[in-house]
This record gives structure tokens, C-alpha cells and sequence, in this order.
């Protein structure tokens, strides 16, 4: 009989490769339960690294730290898309590995997920991929304008992207990404955007988390409210498609998929192939939140109950608002129904997530009205 399906219990070690938030959320979730934490994180001041029982200081190509990280582990996980696929294929033959490298490679560079959700039928903003200067014309009459430049990796939180009207726009922002392959997409008029962060187990069982609206300040998460203001029949739309590109990419583990909705329709604009930002309303709100999700799901336990106990607003909290003196935390943490997360970043800059806030409330309007005003507050 194959061992591979045995649950990996309290005791064991589990290792995850990154140690910014993500990382630290799922350290602490780990820790809680019981289980040792080794993280592989190059920076000395990582915020997973200040959680964990061992903080593994190298690059994520380091032969001698994976060989330590694959010894030392049951399993291991990652908390960002673009940790090299060769680092999960040595760790998969010492230990186990979730998400697997087939999944993270398709969803790590945005020319490959375009494509592979165009050929498994997912609608998305139409596109066309660039990969050089005389590629744009017919991109451009692909997308129409406005357009969004977008490089095809490493781009995150709305950066790599520049909107263009004309092709003379478009030729500048290809030359100011020095040429990388990119995704031209046509800008969608937004109705709003959700998320549905899920699980997915070995066995092809799914938990999905309700779904969330998420409201964008200049291409980075602002607010996410939960539950989302949308018509049931487009909550179960959203998540049964999630659930299809978890399914078609055979992902085991968690995930986010983000939607926009235009004109009624969702489209998939990004896979997540690791706990979101949008789900970080769990925390607080559900029976389970997405990172203890995440372990369960790495150690081949059940999965956990993805209820929600309350309508939540979840609001993030950005390294501008250190500018003035810094956050005035005493006013947000006079409330008794906010709950708090800081990441542990020593410096604030803007743009860099530094935390976020819950606001719980049994009346959807009363959190959202508290969590609108703590923001302007803080
Ligand atoms: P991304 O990093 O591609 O997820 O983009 C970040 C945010 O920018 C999205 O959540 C949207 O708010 C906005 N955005 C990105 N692409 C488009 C698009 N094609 N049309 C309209 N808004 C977009």
C-alpha cells in the first residue's frame, strides 16, 4: 500500500518556501497545531523566518539549503508563484510537495495562464500575448483600447502593468519593460471584482471559502467584504468555475481565483496558487481560516469546515500610511469587534502590505461603515 496518503500529524516538520506574510500566517497556523516550521527565506528580517522554529537563510536555488529543507520536512509548501519549479521538483523526491510544480509553472507567468485558460474554456478579458515590438499592432486590434500592458512574470500588486490608448503608448511601455514577453489585455469595464479562495485535496475533494468582493485601490487590494454583494446565482457561478480550475489543473492544496464581473459575466482574471490577500478575512470570520486550510490540505488531513460566523470586512494596511507618524493603532483597537494582524515588517514603504484589519459585525452595513471609517481613521 502507498504511504502517500497518510496524514502527516502534530510532530512533524513542515517546511514552505517564501517568508513574507503568507509564509508567517501559515507558520503561525502550523505552529498552533502542533507541527515545526522550517522556512527558506533569503532575507534575515523575513517575516515567516521570525515564527518559525527554523528560519533557513538562502536563496530558493540553493541546493544545500533544499537538501536540508527536504530532509528535515514531511512536506512543503510555498506562499508565492514564482518560486522556481526546479526547487519543488528536487524537494518532490525527498518529501511531499503541494502545490506541485506542473500547476505553479502554469500559473506563474500570466502569457501561460492566459492561454491555458483560453484552451480549457474559461473566459477572461480578451488578450493577446506580446513578445516583441511588431507583435503590438495586431495585439492592439486583438484587445482594442484602452489596453493593459501587463509583463508576463513577476509582476504583482498591479505593478509590471501600464494602461495604453494608443500604439504609440503601447511601443513606450514595451521599450520601458525592456522588451520582456507581456499579456496586452483589453481594460473591462468592472461591475465589481470577487474571489473565491478554495482547497483541494489529494483525492480531488474541494472546500470553498464564501466568496469575496474586492475592491482595488491603483492595482492593489484595498477592501474585501464578505459576504459579496452580488446575486446568489453569480456566487455559485463563481465558485463552481473555481472549482473547475482546480479540478483541470489536478491542483492539491489552496488557491484563489480572482474574477472580474462585467455586465453580469465573470471572467477569471488571475490563479493564485497559494493562500490570497482576499482571503485573509478567514482569519477571523470562518470555522477554518485559509492557512490552517493550507496545512491540512499539505498533510493529508480532512478538510476543515469553511463556514462563515459573521459578515466581515477585511482592510489592508499599507506602508503609506506610515508617512505622519505612523498608524494611530489606539483608535483601531478601541473597537472590540477589530481584530489586528501586523506582519512583522521592519520598514514601510508605500505600497508594501504591513498588515490588515477584520471588522466583524452580525449587520454587513455596520462593518463595512466601521471598517470605511477605521481606514480614513487610522
Ligand atoms: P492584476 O495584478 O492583473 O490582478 O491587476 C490588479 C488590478 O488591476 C485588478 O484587480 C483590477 O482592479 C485592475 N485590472 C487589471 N486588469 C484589468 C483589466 N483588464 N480591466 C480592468 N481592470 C483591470
Amino acid at each position: 500500500m502507498s504511504t502517500e496518503r497518510l496524514p502527516i500529524l502534530p510532530g512533524a516538520t513542515l517546511g514552505i518556501l517564501g517568508g513574507g506574510q503568507l509564509g508567517r500566517m501559515f507558520t503561525i497556523a502550523a505552529r498552533t497545531m502542533g507541527y515545526r516550521v522550517m522556512v527558506l527565506d533569503p532575507d534575515p528580517a523575513s517575516p515567516a523566518g521570525q515564527m518559525a522554529d527554523v528560519h533557513l537563510q538562502a536563496p530558493y536555488t540553493d541546493d544545500a539549503a533544499l537538501r536540508k529543507l527536504g530532509e528535515a520536512c514531511a512536506a512543503v509548501t510555498t506562499e508565492f508563484e514564482n518560486v522556481p519549479a526546479a526547487s519543488l521538483v528536487a524537494l518532490a523526491q525527498t518529501c511531499r510537495v503541494s502545490p506541485g510544480a506542473d500547476a505553479v509553472a502554469v500559473v506563474q507567468d500570466r502569457s501561460h495562464e492566459k492561454s491555458w485558460l483560453a484552451q480549457h474554456g474559461f473566459a477572461t478579458a480578451p488578450f493577446a500575448l506580446v513578445y516583441s515590438e511588431g507583435d503590438l499592432d495586431a495585439a492592439l486590434a486583438e484587445t482594442g483600447t484602452p489596453a493593459l500592458l501587463k509583463v508576463a512574470r513577476f509582476g504583482y500588486d498591479g505593478k509590471g502593468q501600464v494602461r495604453v490608448s494608443t500604439r504609440e503608448e503601447a511601443r513606450a511601455a514595451f521599450r520601458a519593460f525592456d522588451g520582456q514577453p507581456c499579456v496586452l489585455e483589453g481594460f473591462v469595464a468592472l461591475d465589481c471584482e470577487v474571489s473565491v479562495v478554495l482547497a483541494r485535496d489529494d483525492t480531488g475533494a474541494c472546500a470553498l471559502f464564501p466568496v469575496a468582493e474586492n475592491r482595488h485601490v491603483d492595482g492593489i487590494l484595498d477592501v474585501s467584504i464578505v459576504p459579496a454583494r452580488v446575486p446568489d446565482a453569480l456566487i455559485g457561478r463563481a465558485q463552481t468555475t473555481a472549482q473547475a480550475v482546480a479540478d483541470a489543473l489536478g491542483y492539491v492544496g489552496v488557491m484563489a481565483v480572482e474574477f472580474f464581473v462585467a455586465g453580469g459575466a465573470l471572467l477569471v482574471n488571475e490563479i493564485a496558487p497559494r493562500p490570497h490577500n482576499s482571503g485573509h478575512y478567514t482569519l477571523d470570520a470562518c470555522v477554518t481560516d485559509q492557512f490552517e486550510q493550507q496545512v491540512r490540505a499539505l498533510c493529508g488531513l480532512p478538510l476543515g469546515d469553511t463556514r462563515l460566523l459573521s459578515p466581515v470586512v477585511m482592510v489592508n494596511i499599507l506602508g503609506d500610511r506610515w508617512r505622519d507618524g505612523g498608524p494611530r493603532w489606539g483608535t483601531l483597537l478601541a473597537h472590540p469587534a477589530i481584530k489586528l494582524h501586523l506582519y512583522g515588517k521592519e520598514r514601510a514603504r508605500p505600497g508594501r502590505k504591513m498588515g490588515h484589519f477584520n471588522v466583524l459585525d452580525a449587520d454587513p452595513v455596520a462593518a463595512l461603515d466601521l471598517a470605511e471609517r477605521m481606514r480614513g481613521a487610522l
